[in-house]
């Protein structure tokens, strides 16, 4: 056990890992690090003997136990390589980004000897991670040298049919790493040159139609281009199968954003939208994508400052059009997720949004209730809100207001409403963040997804989940009445909605309301001996 065949690999003068030593205590880590070297894989690491005993994963682990990984084993890291993010240069050894995918704890089962274990090629271990958590185990297969085996085992962790999302998608990472001047070693942050605009107006294989005509057709499939308006974006693999138990595709989905595009749009006027790609639908591999590299001409973007302390800019797209909706449910982006504020006033939202989240059980109709309350507590502090199923298992409610109040104001506001909804259903709600000493039959009374860069949502976004459900706009006498559930609004029936009740939500823009007076009756709210809170 030594670092001599990891120093040997490796130049330090132009590698950013870490030198490291064999260390004296075992903290029983575990890390796994997404590694965009010449071919992506997943580096898994114990901590045993004073290093990282690591495996590469090219398809990286899995809850699911029916799936066995391949993992390869390669030359032990030091421990201070647990910690390790960055870009290894170009033409060095695993040149390419490597970034934290998950940390933890690791215990052996049983309380074995992990190093006595490692030798006989028989390992079985707890995770503590974010991602992994539970028993896994690695068997060394005798017939092959260095390679092992990793398997999930039949725990309450273990989930049939579990996918990885990456951190970042590979293509970025590249493309990312190749801007940063990689050959120079630089580190994560060198400036980009902003969005390289393309334009989709050259004639490829693939037919144009004009949007009325094409998305009256019943069946989409393969490629095709559409025009709306001025703008011509390309759709592909149209019949491709996103919402396996509808039987719903892509074409169902791209057609869905361009019929509820009237309604949808102006809630995503001017903002900055968070992506999340399912290319391959929602049972596939998913990944976020906030910055975009490049981007047709007729998609609207803006570069961001975000708040990592490196000071880094990030391009956003701004989701204004129908041709951008079109192009972002094309990449397989299902949801849509704005900022709180808009581009032109950054740092002034002009809603703010409680979450309620129930844990496993919660019946619905409590989830009405806690709703209930929400807004009668808010009507104390003389403001308005609105309504929406979250489109998972949940509502959220909105609280329109002026763009005039700082992201942290905000915040500080909605964490005390929300603490007084809690306190108001002990039983039901909490405002407990941990989700491990919330009871699992609580709500939780989401406030924190009101801070700068956060989102929730869209009204009529679609989510990724079975049945391909919507976000639901809804009136307050659908909640109190308990008659309706998240999964009654689809793709296939939101547009009969909205035709017959018309947009539900649309005070929420118009409806700008002052907090100052809210704040004063809050301060006074607060104030009040707990019986009379809770109206005993
Ligand atoms: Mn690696």
């Amino acid at each position: 056990m030594g670092l001599e065949t990891y120093w040997k690999k490796r130049d330090f003068k132009k590698t950013p890992e870490p030198r490291g030593r064999v260390a004296k205590r075992n903290l029983r880590r575990f890390v796994v690090q997404e590694h965009h070297a010449s071919h992506l894989h997943f580096d898994f690491r114990l901590e045993v003997g004073g290093v990282l005993k690591s495996w590469s994963v090219r398809k990286g682990p899995t809850l699911d136990p029916d799936e066995r990984r391949l993992a390869v084993e390669t030359e032990d890291h030091p421990v201070e390589y647990a910690k390790f993010e960055g870009r290894i240069p170009a033409g060095e050894y695993g040149g390419g980004e490597h970034m934290i995918w998950d940390e933890g704890k690791y215990e052996m089962a049983d309380g074995a000897d992990a190093l006595a274990q490692y030798e006989a090629g028989r390992m079985k271990f707890d995770l503590e991670g974010k991602k992994l958590r539970g028993t896994f185990n690695l068997i060394r297969l005798g017939s092959r040298e260095g390679q092992w085996l990793l398997i999930k085992s039949r725990d309450e962790y273990a989930q049939k049919g579990w996918e990885l999302e990456l951190r970042v998608a590979d293509d970025e990472a590249a493309k990312r790493w190749r801007g940063a001047g990689a050959g120079r070693g630089a580190r994560a942050g060198a400036k980009k040159e902003g969005v390289k605009k393309f334009s989709t107006r050259r004639k490829g294989d693939a037919e144009t139609f004009a949007a009325g005509k094409l998305f009256k057709s019943k069946e989409l499939k393969g490629d095709v281009n559409v025009k709306v308006g001025t703008a011509v974006v390309p759709l592909t693999s149209l019949d491709r199968v996103y919402f396996p138990a509808a039987k719903l595709t892509k074409g169902d989905l791209v057609r869905y954003y361009y019929e509820v595009s009237d309604h949808i749009l102006p809630y995503l006027k001017d903002r900055p939208l968070i992506m999340k790609r399912y290319p391959a639908g929602i049972k596939g591999q998913s990944f976020h994508q906030h910055d975009v590299n490049e981007a047709p001409d007729f998609v609207r973007t803006v570069p961001l400052e975000v708040e990592d302390g490196g000071g880094h800019t990030v391009d956003y797209v701004v989701g204004d059009s129908t041709a951008t909706l079109l192009y972002m449910a094309n990449l397989g982006a299902i949801e849509r997720h704005p900022w709180h504020s808009r581009a032109r006033n950054l740092d002034r939202p002009d809603w703010f949004v409680f979450d309620l989240d129930p844990g496993e059980g919660v019946r619905f109709e409590t989830i009405c209730e806690v709703a209930a309350t929400t807004r009668r507590i808010l009507e104390r502090l003389g403001l308005e809100s609105y309504p929406k199923t979250s489109g998972s298992r949940g509502l959220h409610i909105y609280v329109p207001i002026k763009a005039a109040y700082g992201y942290d104001e905000i915040a500080d506001f909605a964490a005390r409403v929300a603490g007084l909804i809690a306190a108001e259903h002990p039983e039901a709600a909490t405002v407990e963040r941990s989700k491990s000493k919330r009871g699992k039959r609580t709500i939780y009374v989401d406030h924190m997804q009101n801070a700068r860069g956060k989102s929730v949502v869209a009204p009529y976004s679609v989510r990724p989940r079975e049945g391909a459900p919507v976000s639901a706009p809804l009136t307050w006498r659908e909640v109190e009445a308990k008659r309706i559930t998240p999964q009654d609004f689809t793709i296939e029936n939101v547009l009969a909605r909205v035709r017959a009740k018309g947009d539900l939500f649309r005070d929420v823009l118009a409806n700008k309301q002052t907090l100052g007076d809210a704040v004063k009756k809050l301060g006074a709210l607060s104030a009040e001996p707990k019986a009379r809170a809770s109206r005993a």
